[in-house]
């Protein structure tokens, strides 16, 4: 069994809280790049150095240094179960690359949940965000949330090839009944 899924939807849609969730109730390991940058940045290693030019930009982190950072984090113990992908892929190149590891773990892509909120309530919540992220200031915002089309226009088509793949979760509701929604798809997999 392994249950290896893509969280994918606009910044602010709360695919973050929702992997957390799963990953102490399931114990699916969490794989957000977005933290991982912000960690390797804490710690001030190179690639974090390296990725901070991009980030505090809104700009995409290039996929050379994503997808090695995903590989190496795929081989940590926590993730050979499954693993929900938070924030990857955010490219053609991210969502091949990720098809070929899953392939080398003789592992497949279970789900692809595809979290909906409008732009304007993803303003609204990343604008009210108090988290203090360097990137949360609002031209970064903006330019985040302008360039999220582009990437769903690069990610969502590899994955509509595969009938069913994909789930659709409303991300307007509150935390919990959302949570309901995307335990219960995530189960499935489990199965
Ligand atoms: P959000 O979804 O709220 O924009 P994330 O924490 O997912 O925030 O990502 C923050 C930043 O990290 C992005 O704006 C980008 O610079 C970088 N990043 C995260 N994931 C990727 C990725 N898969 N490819 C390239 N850059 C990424």
């Amino acid at each position: 069994m392994s249950a290896y899924i893509v969280f994918f939807g606009p910044p602010g849609c709360g695919k973050g809280t929702q992997a957390s969730k799963i990953k102490d109730e399931l114990g699916l390991a969490q794989i957000s790049t977005g933290e991982l940058f912000r960690k390797h940045l804490s710690q001030q290693t190179p690639l974090g150095l390296e990725a901070q030019k991009y980030m505090s930009k809104g700009a995409l982190v290039p996929d050379e240094i994503t997808i090695g950072m995903v590989r190496e984090r795929l081989q940590e113990p926590d993730a050979h179960q499954g693993a929900i992908f938070d924030g990857f892929p955010r490219t053609g190149a991210q969502a091949q690359a990720l098809d070929q590891l899953l392939d080398e773990m003789g592992a497949d892509l279970c789900m692809v949940v595809d979290f909906k909120l409008p732009i304007e309530e993803s303003r609204r919540r990343l604008m009210g965000r108090q988290e203090g992220r360097a990137d949360d200031k609002p031209e970064v915002i903006e330019k985040r949330l302008n360039d999220h089309a582009a990437v769903e226009a690069s990610v969502m088509p590899h994955y509509r090839a595969r009938p069913g793949l994909i789930k659709d979760v409303d991300a307007r509701g509150t935390i919990d009944e959302i949570y309901q929604t995307v335990r219960a798809l995530v189960k499935t997999c489990l199965d």
